[in-house]
């Protein structure tokens, strides 16, 4: 198979940028795959999520669209262009429209590059760290765009600025691939399995991309846990009362404090056995690292942490990183979560104060300021062998004959085989500080991204009859009116998530629960994330929409008195909603769902 030509894939980009439906952007990506050898179709993966990587590799470009308004102002003044760029930029809004029109007026000539050239090149971009890194990235990208069209401009400075937005996300991606082969969504289920237990994008791809029916399935049946590479979290139900987890658990089950933190995956292991065949990224990172992946700062590390979306938090939690090299066991993957703890009062800390530790930078300050503590609560993997089909009980089992010290503690299983016991621990809980219990199953496997009754939270809030906390997906915001306004916005619109349309609903505006410095910073943010448009993915009534739309990136969580319907809308929507965390480590996928929504609504 002949190696995409980068105008070919831009153009594909062009016709995804104006399809409106779901089904219709299925079928352009499928099509085009199919057309793809593997390695082109893996890059392919990554780049149509505006990456080069999967999520949990570093590889971000750090290059923003102001970067390259001061590139054009350059170009265009040593090249007597008479451009007010400003003014331009601002008529047109997009930091790709603007570099269409300004290699339009240069006359550049496309050199047909492939695919796989411009990918080198991204890496290049990717790779110019420390001092003349500003510089270095320039370069690379003056020479590329010498090279390139109006339209691969476009796409090219979008993917550079973070700026690709097709509203195609992971889940897109594997309906995308099914489709691929197997011509419907039939082949979901394989390949929600393997990346959930892989949760490398571009890996699964290339090993469905070019196959038959069997041979595609046979493949994905093949793909096993690998430390280093992370698996999805385990999510869990909810329930209204004690008795519905005997329902749902049977006589005999295990229960866990329900912590308030972030969850926190821990891998460690011995060699990093991942060759480049199977992952294109991995030979870049090789070469910008010295032949070691895996590098803390100085220190060469084998331990590796990532978050429920994914993103490697290693750098941030050292004391975790430290305990993990600690524990006299070759290799592992541990669940857990992270937080804060308060050391002379040996208790842990509530979770904005945990969140301060959620930064890259300062981090040996904060680390005396907010030491934390890792709480294991499951064993995916040990000693070169994965636990995933094992039960519950026995997992647990094996964690607990592991020695921990320091950032890393085993959480405590209880076993429970009556109401009254559910009640004395679940009230033992909360009085330590805690968000209620988690009950999980005896039997079954852990079973990567899923969300069922085999794994059931009992919260505090739920408990008083109050309805859980509902997270939000910020849509938009509005500009109130007096002191709100002076201090940036009077409210968030917030959304729920349509899993099965893939839509973000708009139910309620949040004004509530903001701190001044909240709305100063929130505010600001938003505005960032502003745009001038509706988001194609989002839903909302007319009487709910904001003055401003902003594109649906930040989860936020919010409590509220009850869900209610109200005979003008089409949506449910919360009486009451306030803000309690903002920012959540979460996907905008995840958030609340329409269907759990309408769950909490009837039940
Ligand atoms: P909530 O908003 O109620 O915390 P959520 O929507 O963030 O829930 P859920 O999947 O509903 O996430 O709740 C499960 C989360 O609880 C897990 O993602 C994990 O981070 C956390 N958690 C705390 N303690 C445990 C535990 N012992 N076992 C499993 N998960 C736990």
């Amino acid at each position: 198979m002949s190696k995409v030509s980068f105008s070919y894939v831009c153009d594909i980009f062009n016709t995804l940028e104006g399809t409106d439906s779901r089904n219709e952007m299925t079928e352009v990506l499928s099509n085009f795959y199919k057309e793809l050898d593997p390695l082109d179709a893996q890059i392919l993966s990554y780049l149509t999520l505006g990456r080069v990587a999967p999520l949990f590799v570093n590889s971000e470009f750090n290059y923003s669209e102001k970067s390259f308004i001061s590139l054009l102002k350059d170009m265009s003044k040593s090249r007597d262009l008479d451009e007010d760029i400003d003014k331009k930029m601002e008529e047109l809004g997009d930091i790709g429209d603007m570099l269409q029109y300004f290699t339009e007026k240069i006359n550049f000539k496309s050199s047909k590059l492939t695919l796989q050239e411009v990918y080198n090149l991204l890496w290049d971009i990717v790779n110019a760290k420390g001092t003349g890194s500003v510089e270095s990235k320039n370069k690379v990208i003056v020479d590329t765009l010498n090279k390139l069209s109006p339209l691969e401009a476009k796409y090219f400075s979008r993917i550079v600025c973070g700026e690709l937005r097709f509203g195609v996300n992971t889940k897109t991606l594997l309906d995308v691939f099914s489709v691929m082969v197997v011509g419907d969504k039939s082949l979901k289920d394989e390949l929600d399995r393997a990346y959930g237990a892989h949760a490398d994008i571009g890996y699964i791809c290339s090993l469905v991309s070019g196959k038959k029916e069997e041979k595609a399935r046979k493949s994905l049946s093949s793909v096993k846990v690998q430390p280093g590479i992370p698996v999805m979290a385990r999510l869990v139900e909810r329930v209204g009362d004690f008795e519905e987890v005997f329902d749902r658990l049977g006589e005999e089950f295990l229960v866990q404090a329900k912590y308030d933190g972030l969850r926190c995956q821990i891998h460690k292991f011995k060699e990093w056995d991942f060759s480049d065949k199977e992952a294109i990224w991995f030979k870049y990172i090789k070469k910008e690292e010295n032949g070691s992946l895996f590098e803390i700062k100085e220190k060469k590390s084998n331990i590796r942490l990532f978050t429920r979306n994914l993103e490697d938090v290693t750098d941030m939690f050292p004391e975790v990183v430290e305990a993990a090299e600690g524990i006299g066991v070759e290799s592992f993957i541990l669940d857990s979560e992270v937080l804060g703890w308060d050391e002379e009062n040996q208790k842990f800390l509530p979770f904005q104060d945990t969140m301060q530790r959620r930064r890259k930078y300062e981090v040996t300050d904060l680390k005396k300021q907010v030491p934390v503590r890792a709480m294991v609560f499951d064993l995916l993997y040990l000693n070169g062998e994965s636990l995933m089909t094992e039960n519950t009980i026995d997992r647990i089992a094996k964690l607990e004959e592991i020695n921990t010290s320091g950032g890393i503690a085993v959480t405590e299983t209880i076993k429970i085989n009556n109401i009254d016991k559910l009640r004395e621990i679940f009230n033992e809980k909360i009085e330590e500080g805690h968000e209620g219990l988690i009950a999980k199953e005896k039997s079954g496997g852990y079973l990567p991204g899923t969300r069922n009754y085999e794994w059931i939270k009992l919260k505090k809030s739920m408990m008083r009859g109050l309805v859980d906390t509902i997270d939000l997906v910020a849509v938009g915001y509005n500009f109130g009116s007096g002191r709100r306004k002076d201090l940036g916005m009077g409210s968030v619109l917030g959304a729920i998530y349509d899993e099965k349309e893939d839509m973000f609903i708009g139910i309620c505006n949040v004004g509530t629960g903001f701190s001044d410095e909240q709305l100063k910073s929130i505010s600001e943010q938003l505005r960032e994330d502003s745009i001038d448009e509706k988001p194609k993915n989002v839903v909302v009534e007319k009487s709910l929409e904001p003055d401003v739309w902003v594109e649906p990136r930040v989860v936020f969580t919010v409590e509220a008195d009850e869900i209610s319907k109200s005979k003008d809308s089409k949506y449910l929507s919360l009486r009451f909603p306030r803000l309690t965390v903002w920012g959540r480590d979460k996907g905008i996928a995840e958030a609340t769902g329409l269907k759990e929504l309408e769950e909490m609504y009837g039940g």
